[in-house]
């Protein structure tokens, strides 16, 4: 289907972006890649009169690290942060993890983050990692630039703080410490398609090797991304262990979606080969440990508490977890 007719106009500095955004109010919508919006018109999902491209404001196109934060500005494409070679460093994995599995490659050389959290999809990918590292979302509004917590950015499926003829100017990472690593898990039908459940967990360690800070968040498990507040609480304090992941899973209850001992959207990454009647392997309620685990319990494990394990200074206890985990560390797909 074609879109309706709506007018096109082309930004080249943010002033510019902003004040076509201002003169035309609710009719207009901004183009970044264009991933979400323009399937959406042509299916008349969305009909905005006006489309305001910013593919053209190159202070927009920023993705820096100045130690404290990392900024990634409007049109930094999905595929920066996949290439960006700093970003396979492990504190970074959470970012580097999602980086690889949103859509497929051609998406992800026109798809933005910031678009991405914008869209806010109920089954996005970047909502959800943007949850777990606590990220803040910079909004361009009349009264000037206000920085929205990412909780309070998603409102909504689709619906975000940002109002009528604002913008969003860019999204802050806080960068991680050291002993930090995290790891996104996406279930999807085939690679390219977007999840039918998904989980985002970094997690930093305390000199002492204990979690000083967690961040679990969902998507496709509510009407946007969710913080798992219960499973942070969870993890906060407490050794990196496989009985702290699986109490954790537990504090996940409120996700609840169904089997006998009632399973947390945690739990559909148990459900490996979804859709083909399997029945779920290692229900945290059940055991906790060895070949009852399921595969996801133990990826966890292995790619955010070993790697956190060893920055700090719980080395042996790194190397006991890892041999206790196994090797089952390669990716879903
Ligand atoms: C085949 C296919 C598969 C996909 N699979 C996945 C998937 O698995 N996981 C996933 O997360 N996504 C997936 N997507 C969506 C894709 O990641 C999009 O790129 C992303 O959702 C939106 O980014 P964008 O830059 O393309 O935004 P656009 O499509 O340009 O915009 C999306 C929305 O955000 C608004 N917007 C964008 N930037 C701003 C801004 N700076 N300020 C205010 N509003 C703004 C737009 O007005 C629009 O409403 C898929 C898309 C396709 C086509």
């Amino acid at each position: 289907m074609f879109p309706a007719a709506f007018n096109y106009l082309r930004a080249h500095t943010p002033d510019e972006a902003f004040a076509f955004l201002q003169q035309h109010g609710a009719e207009a919508r901004v183009l970044a890649g264009g991933q979400s919006l323009i399937p959406a018109m042509r299916f008349r999902l969305a009909r905005p009169g006006v489309l305001v491209d910013i593919n053209a404001v190159r202070d927009f196109t920023y993705l820096r690290n100045d130690g404290q934060v990392l900024a990634i500005g409007p049109i930094a494409r999905d595929s920066e942060i996949e290439r960006a070679l700093w970003i396979g460093e492990r504190r970074w994995s959470l970012l580097h993890d999602v980086s690889r599995v949103v859509a497929d490659p051609v998406v992800r050389q026109m798809g933005t983050i910031v678009g991405s959290l914008c869209h806010n999809d109920p089954s996005g990918d970047w909502t959800a990692v943007a949850l777990a590292s606590r990220a803040e979302v910079e909004v361009r509004g009349t009264g000037g630039t206000r920085t929205v917590k990412i909780d309070d950015f998603l409102v909504d499926s689709f619906t975000t703080a940002v109002g009528e003829g604002e913008m969003a100017t860019g999204v802050r990472f806080p960068v991680p410490g050291d002993a930090t690593a995290g790891s996104y898990q996406k279930l999807e039908r085939k690679v390219g398609d977007y999840a039918t459940a998904a989980a985002a967990v970094q997690v930093s360690l305390s000199g002492d090797g204990t979690i000083r800070e967690a961040g679990v968040a969902l998507s496709a498990a509510g009407p946007c991304a969710v913080r798992v507040d219960d499973a942070e609480r969870a993890l906060v304090g407490q050794r990196p262990t496989n009985d702290t992941t699986a109490k954790a899973v537990i504090a996940s209850g409120r996700f609840m979606i169904g089997p006998p001992q009632g399973a947390a959207a945690w739990t559909q990454l148990s459900y490996s080969r979804l859709g083909r009647g399997r029945q779920p392997i290692g229900w945290p309620g059940g055991e906790t440990t060895g070949r009852h685990q399921s595969r996801e319990h133990r990826l966890f494990n292995q790619k955010i508490y070993g790697p956190a394990l060893r920055r700090s200074h719980g080395r042996d206890e790194a190397g006991s977890l890892q041999s206790e985990v196994g090797r089952h560390g390669r990716r879903p797909h």
